[in-house]
């Protein structure tokens, strides 16, 4: 494993935070893909600059191809109901308060 790292044309190595790791699928995948709505497992990832597309390398690496073929966790919608201001001014009238003293 001494193989030199590319980098695109930026610069980037695909450790960097803008180089995606993006799955690849066989024809076979995407028959999945398409037909059965099943994710299937990549073939390969493909390590790729979101800045300008251009890819530094592949793995095969099970472990990356297991991450990338987990289902996806939905956004945790918040939870908690909108909160309220803690101490919003009271801004109801005073029907009982009377002008005179
Ligand atoms: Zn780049």
């Amino acid at each position: 494993m001494a193989r030199p790292l590319r980098t695109c044309r930026c610069g980037h190595t695909k450790e960097h935070e803008l180089v995606a790791e993006e799955p690849e699928y066989t024809l076979w995948g995407w028959i999945l893909l398409s037909m059965f709505g099943i994710t299937p497992k990549p073939d390969h990832v493909v390590y790729r600059c979101q800045m300008c597309r251009q890819s530094v390398g592949s793995t095969r690496d099970p472990k990356v191809l297991a991450r990338k073929s987990a289902p996806k966790r939905p956004p945790a919608p918040e939870a908690a109901a909108p909160a309220s201001p803690p101490d919003a001014p009271a801004s109801s009238p005073h029907p009982e308060e009377s002008p005179r003293t």
